[in-house]
């Protein structure tokens, strides 16, 4: 039966399945303790308790079905314009994994007359354990689930269901002595082995909402959604096996053009990020990353764009743009700086333009 299941799984295709019980996560001790030290990012759905209960997702569950999608092969080359994580690119996996986890839920139902729920990212339960406990893969330093030949470029989603279905074994933790992964994290994020401050995760800051400290702005670089340097650096994505055809790639724009994502209306943002992974938080968010990549990058092409951001009606991209301007142009910004702080009227973006201004005036 369990191979009948991973057979069809594959059909329809997910790249990898696996199956455990629907017993009690044993995780609410660690994210007790994350929360205690104040790591966790704040986004995340229900406490302890619920994010470690199938069967309250499932009144009856028995078993889970752990699900993964590779998309690692994802990757564009980098234009030296704006960094959208892979995860961000092509069709948003929400719903092209809630198709599929819907198709194999039929599939339980016709076959085996059984009850299941799916889910994918949009509930409190921790993934991440199930997939480990499941044998999908283990968990590496950087806390990502690694499949041993996948690496660990791989949405995961789950059906929980009231069939018994005999358990997979998890596998053995794979890091041993490497560290890449927390040399290369540009913001410190990875404290320990196997823990994360989601707070200082860069992934986490680009899609916080309003205005980021100078500091975050700088760690940022050039990221305007999440980042992957640290899954970069570990030899189990070293290989690729090619992007996946159940992710349509080709984008309307090109989202790594900060020019355009800096100047995009309603409608372009709509066809350019909504239907992916990257647009759930909204343009303003978008847009105020793209003002700090611009700002990183010293990109005086885009000085006249950002001048005229300073008069948008939205406080965090005014002040936000005020900040770019002053790392773009330095001591040439003041003038202009100066006359946007006096006709500011926002208390935090007038915050944010005397920072700008002190800021331009201890550069060439
Ligand atoms: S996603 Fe980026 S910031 Fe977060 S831990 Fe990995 S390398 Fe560090
Ligand atoms: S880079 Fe090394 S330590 Fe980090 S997750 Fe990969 S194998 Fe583990």
């Amino acid at each position: 039966m369990k191979e009948k299941i991973r057979q069809y799984a594959k059909s329809i295709g997910f790249d990898v399945a696996g199956f455990t019980d629907a017993g009690i996560l044993d995780v609410a001790g660690v994210l007790k303790d994350r929360e205690r030290k104040g790591y966790l990012s704040g986004l995340e759905k229900g406490d302890a308790e619920e994010r470690t209960d199938p069967s309250a997702m499932l009144p009856g569950a028995r078993s889970i079905i752990s699900l993964g999608i590779y998309y690692g092969g994802s990757k564009r080359k980098d234009s030296g314009g704006g960094k959208i994580a892979r995860a961000g690119m092509g069709r948003d996996y929400h719903a092209v994994m809630g198709n599929m986890l819907g198709e194999l839920k039929e599939f339980l139902q016709k076959e085996y007359g059984a009850r299941s729920v799916a889910l994918t990212d949009n509930n409190p339960m921790v993934e991440r354990e199930i997939a480990r406990r499941a044998g999908i893969g283990f968990y590496g330093k950087n806390c990502s689930i690694i499949n041993p030949y996948m690496g660990s470029f791989i949405f995961l989603g789950e059906l929980i269901t009231d069939m018994y279905i005999r358990p997979d074994m998890p596998l053995e933790a794979g890091c041993g002595d490497c560290d890449r992964c927390m040399r290369a994290c540009p913001a410190v994020a990875i404290v320990e082995p196997y823990e994360i401050n989601a707070k200082k995760c860069l992934s986490y800051i680009t899609v916080t909402k309003g205005f980021l400290p100078d500091d975050m702005k700088r760690r940022l670089q050039n990221r305007i959604y999440g980042c992957d340097t640290c899954q970069e650096a570990c030899p189990y994505n070293r290989a690729g096996s090619g992007p996946n055809p159940a992710f349509d790639m080709d984008m309307s724009y090109d989202t790594e053009d900060i020019g355009f994502i800096l100047t995009m209306n309603n409608r372009e943002f709509k066809d350019s990020f909504c239907m992916t992974s990257a647009g759930w938080r909204g343009k303003t968010v978008i847009q105020r990353n793209a003002l700090i990549a611009a700002g990183n990058m010293r990109a005086e092409g885009l000085a006249n764009t950002v001048e005229r951001l300073l008069s948008d009606p939205r406080p965090v991209i005014r002040g936000t743009a005020a900040w770019a301007l002053s790392r773009i142009l330095g001591k040439k910004s003041l003038g202009l700086l100066e006359e946007t702080y006096r006709v500011e009227r926002d208390e935090s973006a007038r915050l944010e333009i005397s920072r700008a201004i002190s800021g331009s005036k201890d550069k060439i």
